[in-house]
């Protein structure tokens, strides 16, 4: 602090409103922390309530007051094109609901002579979407909630923990319409030709795991069209595909104090746009997390064709490894067309086969499937082991569990199946999101949530800026990518 310098004498301003208010709101703290401390039945929620609900009006005073101070030292240029505004017509009047209660602030409107449109600069500078009325920070509780619960019960969490009383309906359109440019950011961040900014960019060569799964959702569009399209000879198709994708360094694996497995930095892609999407959204995710200077990639997943074909054509030269318990799944069924129903017979059968599958190698697996076939008259048993033989065959390669576990690295791809279990959470519960659209909205949120670590510098621009291109620009800019 300056003690020696001459003392400047502040010019005297008025005391501004929410000044007031905070002045009289201190002076009757005093007298309600007594009253409180005296008051037998109530306890320590009573008062938080209260007091929260009484400072709502000093932080809606002041953050109008803000917001106003803001619209005021705005500058009248068109903020898509930076060009400067004629025809102004100041005082023009707005209100909207922040998370403290609706505010009016009065701004300057003036038309862009390059854009041929009106625009309103302040609206801009504050995060107001030309469309929907919400202070940014309702904008990001609205989408974060929806995205969590079904917009009914997000409508009465939003008024049980902030006071912001929005109905269910105005949630739904404005979750969905924060969803769709989640969507637009995601896209535009993973066209990008650079990669995306890191937080931490590996310094060393680090080992890069990757994690694909599919998981079930259903939908109802087009909805009430079900009987039309049936006598057109047309079943409609309800469930569909979600592929959805992990990566992360080998070296962010951990362990918590109780021993559990964490993965401590890593990334999401997930998608109803099909297998293609899912592999340009995965690539972005990888690359952000340090792609190019990886000095290997390893791909888990089960054996679905897709998703070694995909593999092949997006990450060339990685290697690529069954998920275990995938392997276990085919052997039991070997172990389950030779045994029937006897569990006991099962278990000696399939056990040792286990072990060696884990701790010897694929091959010997291979050739006492190999043993067994050649043992087998023709019939269902035969064609069973003859099919699982020809799996194993097929993936050989990708059997490397005892190199894996010399390595340190996963055997499985248990990271993304337990993400896979996580996703559908919100989906497969009552809400409104139940189109394509909406749900592809939906998940677009919801991954855009789980990448907040290294995106949310993005999350927050996402959520303060107007629905423009130029303000994603802006976020592009913000985050070291503007184009040059
Ligand atoms: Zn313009």
């Amino acid at each position: 602090m300056e003690l020696t310098g001459p003392a400047v004498k502040p010019a005297p301003t008025a005391v501004p409103r929410w000044g007031v208010t905070a002045a009289c709101l201190a002076a009757r703290r005093e007298d309600q922390i007594e009253a409180f401390a005296c008051a037998e039945p109530e306890n320590l929620g009573h008062l938080e309530t209260r007091l929260a609900e009484e400072s709502r009006e000093l932080l809606r005073q002041a953050s109008e007051a803000g917001a106003q101070k803001k619209a005021d030292a705005t500058p009248p240029r068109c903020p898509h094109c930076q060009r400067m505004l004629t025809r102004l017509k100041p005082g023009q009047p707005r209100s909207f609901p922040t998370r403290f209660g609706e505010v009016t602030v009065r701004r300057t409107r003036g038309y862009c002579p390059r854009c041929h449109k009106w625009r309103t600069p302040a609206d801009a500078a504050l995060g107001l979407a030309d469309t929907a009325g919400y202070s940014p920070a309702v904008q990001e509780m609205t989408a974060l909630l929806a995205s969590k619960m079904p917009v009914s019960e997000a409508s009465l969490v939003l008024e049980r923990l902030t006071g912001v009383k929005l109905p269910r309906a105005t949630l739904d359109r404005e979750a969905r319409r924060q969803g769709e440019r989640a969507l637009e950011l995601r896209r535009t961040l993973d066209a990008r030709p650079v990669a995306p900014p890191q937080l931490e960019l590996p310094l060393e060569p680090c080992q890069l795991i990757l994690q694909i799964d599919a998981w079930n959702i259903r939908e109802r569009d087009p909805w009430g069209q079900s009987a039309a399209r049936r006598q057109k000879g047309e079943e409609p198709e309800r469930w569909h595909w979600v592929y959805t994708g992990t990566c992360f360094r080998l070296d962010h694996r951990a362990q918590t104090a109780g021993g559990r497995p964490v993965i401590v930095e890593r990334g999401f892609a997930a998608t109803r746009e099909g297998i293609d999407a899912l592999r340009e959204q995965l690539h972005a995710e990888a690359r952000g997390r340090g792609l190019g200077q990886a000095a290997g990639v390893l791909v888990i997943a089960d054996g679905a064709v897709w998703t070694w074909r995909r593999a092949d054509d997006r990450f060339p030269g990685a290697h690529q490894r069954l998920d275990f318990y995938h392997a276990v799944q085919h052997l039991a069924a070997v172990g389950r067309a030779l045994c029937g129903d006897d569990q006991a017979k099962l278990n000696a059968w399939l056990k040792p086969l286990v072990r060696q599958l884990k701790n010897e190698s694929a091959v010997k697996v291979i050739r006492h499937l190999e043993e067994v076939l050649a043992t087998l008259p023709a019939g269902p048993a035969a064609a069973a082991v003859r099919t699982e033989g020809n799996h194993f065959h097929e993936h050989h390669a990708r059997l490397d569990y005892r190199a894996a576990a010399r390595r340190g690295e996963p055997l499985g791809s248990g990271a993304i199946e337990a993400t896979c279990r996580q996703y559908p959470c919100r989906f497969k519960r009552p809400g409104q999101f139940w189109s394509r659209t909406g749900d592809e909205s939906l998940l677009g949120l919801e991954t855009l949530w789980r990448n907040r670590s290294k995106r949310a510098v993005a999350l927050r621009l996402l959520t303060s800026s107007s629905s423009s291109w130029s303000r994603i620009a802006v976020a592009l800019g913000a985050l070291g990518l503007a184009a040059r």
